[in-house]
């Protein structure tokens, strides 16, 4: 079967609304599987400890991981706690991330998160939504990656990749990615809820691409609802690869 073309599918799945989720037993054999795949996945921004995830999460809004782990890796070596970050100041910081877009806005705002961690938080990220959001430049998505990331609570940040992946799949359809993320809350299972938005996030963005999704290689395909998938079963090659995260990448 040919792809259909993708923003109508899309719009047909998104269309569906919550009417046509996945299957609880269907669900459970998804995550099933991802966890087989890749036991123990991990967020690919790097960082050492909640401050540094939450900068480098605001950093990465529009832009690639790999940008900003290259911002990164030179800016936190001198400026990893919110103290050296506005110590640092934003015409200094500027300059480590000026390669990443909307760069000087993301200066102005992880000056201002930083000084308002060190006013009323004690100098660390909170643990709680409202406080993290009430951050500048911190939205509903940045706040569940570092609920995520850096605390362990099982939320799940919806970003475009997900968003994608869950209208094709019928896992959790929605018109809005908060529509996805309470649906999501609803159907994945308990035991499944902490790794979900890296399984969820790391397929998305390597099998289930946006132009040309990898069908021939997805762990679920026959548990997919996406009616312009190019195969219905997965291999046996496939089913074999899912013990290697490294070759489900391409890597
Ligand atoms: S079969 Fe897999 S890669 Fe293809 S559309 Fe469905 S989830 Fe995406």
């Amino acid at each position: 079967m040919r792809h259909r073309r993708r923003g109508a599918a899309e719009a047909v799945a998104a269309k569906r609304g919550g009417d046509d989720g996945g299957k609880p037993a269907e669900i459970e054999e998804a995550f099933r599987r991802f966890e087989a795949a890749n036991p123990h996945p991990r967020g690919e921004l790097e960082n050492a400890d909640p401050f540094t995830l939450l900068v480098a999460v605001v950093l990465s809004a529009q832009a690639t991981d790999a940008g900003v782990n290259k911002a990164t890796r030179a800016l936190f070596p001198i400026a990893d706690t919110p103290a050296k970050m506005v110590a640092l100041g934003e015409e200094r910081l500027r300059e480590y991330i000026r390669t990443i877009g909307l760069y000087r806005t993301k200066a102005k705002n992880v000056i201002a998160l930083s000084q308002k961690l060190i006013d009323e938080h004690g100098g660390e990220v909170p643990r709680e939504r409202a406080a993290l959001e009430a951050l500048p430049g911190v939205g509903r998505k940045t706040a569940n990656v570092v609920l995520n990331g850096a605390f362990g609570e099982p939320t799940i940040a919806v970003d475009t990749h997900i968003f994608r992946l869950a209208n094709r799949t019928g896992l959790a359809p929605g018109k809005t990615p908060f529509e996805v993320e309470t649906k999501l809350e609803q159907v994945v299972p308990k035991k499944y809820k902490p790794h979900a938005h890296h399984w969820l996030i790391l397929h998305g963005r390597y099998i289930c691409k946006a132009a040309k999704p990898l069908c021939d290689r997805c762990l679920i395909v026959d548990l997919c609802k996406w009616p312009a998938k190019t195969v219905v079963e997965p291999s046996a090659q496939v089913l074999d690869a899912a013990a290697d995260p490294q070759q489900r990448r391409g890597e």
